[in-house]
């Protein structure tokens, strides 16, 4: 982790500085360049999703805590690359805020705010639909220390918009809802709230893909959770693998494994899950930065993290197209 100290050098080695949401963001860029990635992507910039990854893992953004000011200035990044992408809104907004009771008793209730857009599909508005999830809250400052969270999950979240990025300009068959959540770290909260007042009705939710942790994996490896649940939707992924460019492994799902090797219940797939709705959660295995204050931008795997991008999008584009015997797949309640 980098300290606050830190930035008097930065100001004299050259800076960047931002203004978000009224509020002078200083960012001292160094570590990783995205030079260093020698894979050469097919359907993401990665340039552009390492550098958003770097923006948001900034010890400027305070490790992002909800209800933060370092949380308000990712949301409005997020608000931002949005607008940019041109992605729909519902209604007249991308926010979608909530007031939730943080998953450890006797908490106060917290504030949060998702951020929600869409692409359209054939028939927008109508017939099965895609959700991509991803958090962009992390765990702040804690005793004196920030947790950057650069894997967890400022990863996911600029994994998210490069696949955005792709669909805007290559329209998908189905609808397909971005939904960058907050809160997850305190109980999934905005993931639970998303849930509870969906922008569409639930019904037509056939999957939720979830991105959280996908930068981080020296050995080159992706776990794609979800299929013990729905094992018709394995042969998608053995395909996926088959075309991906890095390792796509299929497990962490099996109640057998116990609470913490099992990541059902772990990440904001989980209300989707609880609603009888198919996932698909895509992440890197644990690793020493989880949850702890070197969880920084230069520690993550580069190259690695440009061939999980372009995997995401070859796993969004084949459940687009068999979105309609994914719909099937859903479970009675
Ligand atoms: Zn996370």
């Amino acid at each position: 982790m980098r300290s606050r100290k830190a930035w008097g050098l930065a100001a004299i080695l050259g800076l960047v500085s931002v203004v978000v949401g009224g509020v002078l963001l200083t960012l001292d860029r160094d570590v990783v360049e995205p030079s260093l990635v020698q894979y050469h992507a097919q359907f993401i910039d990665a340039g552009a999703m390492l550098r958003l990854t770097e923006t948001l893992s900034s010890d400027a953004l305070e490790g992002r805590a909800t209800g933060s000011r370092g949380n308000e200035a990712a949301r409005d990044f997020i608000q931002k690359r949005f607008e940019t992408l041109g992605l729909r809104q519902f209604g007249d907004t991308y926010f979608q805020s909530f007031t939730a009771v943080p998953e450890e008793q006797g908490e106060a209730p917290v504030s949060g705010v998702n951020v929600v857009g869409w692409i359209a599909g054939k028939t927008p508005g109508d017939g099965p639909a895609i959700v991509i999830t991803a958090h962009y809250d992390h765990l702040g400052i804690v005793d004196g220390e920030i947790y950057n969270g650069a894997d967890d999950n400022a990863s996911g979240v600029a994994a998210l918009i490069a696949v955005a990025q792709y669909f805007a300009l290559n329209a998908p068959r189905h609808d397909i809802i971005f939904a960058v959540v907050d809160a997850e770290e305190i109980g999934h909260l905005g993931s639970r709230a998303f849930v509870a007042s969906p922008p569409v009705l639930l019904e037509r939710i056939a999957l939720n893909i979830n991105y959280d942790m996908v930068s981080r994996s020296p050995a080159g490896e992706i776990y794609v959770a979800g299929t013990f649940h729905t094992p018709e939707l394995k042969s998608l992924v053995e395909t996926v693998a088959t075309e991906a460019p890095v390792r796509v492994l299929m497990g962490h799902d099996d109640p057998a494994l116990g609470e913490v090797d099992d990541w059902t219940l772990l990440s904001d797939h989980e209300p989707f899950h609880e609603s009888g709705i198919p996932f698909l959660y895509f992440s890197v295995e644990y690793h020493p930065g989880y949850h702890k204050p070197s969880d920084d931008y230069s520690e993550i795997t580069p190259d690695f993290f440009a061939r999980a991008g372009d995997t995401l999008v070859i796993a969004a584009m084949a459940a687009d197209d068999d979105l309609e015997a994914i719909e099937v797949m859903r479970q009675a309640d």
